[in-house]
């Protein structure tokens, strides 16, 4: 019979990438139905043969590429555990700091707040989870998302989130926000980038977007005006290179108080803007 060591030692061999042993042992676990630690404090310890053949073929996949969290069907985000599916994207430790922003820029404990193309619900859940008392709209265009997102929330007891589908600022009522945050798709449509890892597998109009990834950026920044409260924050994700057309954009759009963040990697990831307190029309151009 094989034992764990040698399970992991075995798959650790096949799968390829920057983390094989990692990752042996995140899918033995998930197998076992065990905490990492477990493996390594029975090293020992044969597997049942059922075991060691799910085993097998989880490593087989993620030695072709399948990202783990499609074959653990999970992932954590902000110590959250949430279901993830290939109809969204796989949620990101980057997208942390737009999460930290909104906490750390919006005191209220009542503030109300939409997550735009929400995915799995990683921003809006990790929210709801540090802010009981912030009404929280969550939207994505597509359904299966949306179903996924509300999956997540009622497992993790979350349920104080409203969910609705449609693009962008369609799906927003008319009553105003005092944050509007999304992580949209920013990858440019030929990135090499889209080739590898995981991202050969997550949605693509979870990833791209057009005119250099700027397409949504953009069309979020001028809906969004109309439906925040004056001196309400608007708070996006974007790629490394492109915190400075967003600011131009933001401002363009009379946005004040402009500023960029940079994420762990040290890259320029979360531009935020605020909406002037006495409303002035928007500019046209
Ligand atoms: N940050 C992700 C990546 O580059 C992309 C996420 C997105 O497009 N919103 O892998």
């Amino acid at each position: 019979m094989t034992t764990i060591a040698e399970a992991l030692d075995q798959a650790s061999a096949v799968i390829a990438g920057d983390s094989p042993r990692l990752d042996a042992e995140v899918l033995l676990a998930h197998c076992l139905d065990k905490p990492r630690g477990h493996l390594l404090a029975w090293p020992e310890k044969p597997l049942p043969p059922d075991t060691e053949r799910r085993f097998l073929a989880l490593v087989n996949k993620r030695a072709s590429g399948r990202p783990i969290s499609h074959l653990t069907g999970q992932r954590e985000f902000w110590s959250l555990p949430l279901r993830v599916t290939p109809d969204v994207l796989i949620p990101r430790p980057e997208t942390e700091l737009l999460v930290e922003t909104a906490l750390a820029r919006l005191a209220s404990p009542r503030a109300r707040v939409a997550d735009l193309g929400a995915g799995s619900g990683a921003i809006a859940l990790a929210l709801a989870s540090e802010r009981p008392g912030w009404r929280i709209t969550a939207t994505d265009q597509s359904a299966a998302a949306l179903t996924l997102a509300r999956q997540n929330a009622e497992r993790l007891g979350l349920n104080a989130i409203e969910f609705r589908q449609g693009d962008w600022c369609d799906a927003l009522a008319g009553e105003p926000y005092d944050l509007i945050l999304s992580n949209p798709p920013y990858i440019p449509p030929g990135d090499p980038h889209l080739q590898t890892g995981d991202l050969r597998f997550e949605p693509r109009q979870a990833l791209v977007s057009a005119d250099d990834g700027l397409a949504n950026l953009a069309a979020i920044i001028d809906q969004a005006r109309a439906h925040l409260k004056p001196g309400g924050w608007l708070m996006l994700e974007h790629g490394y290179n492109q915190a400075e057309p967003v600011r131009k954009r933001l401002a363009r759009r009379d946005y004040q108080a402009i500023e960029t963040l940079s994420d762990l990697a040290g890259h320029p990831r979360v531009t935020v803007g605020a909406c002037p307190e006495t409303q002035t029309r928007a500019l046209e151009q």
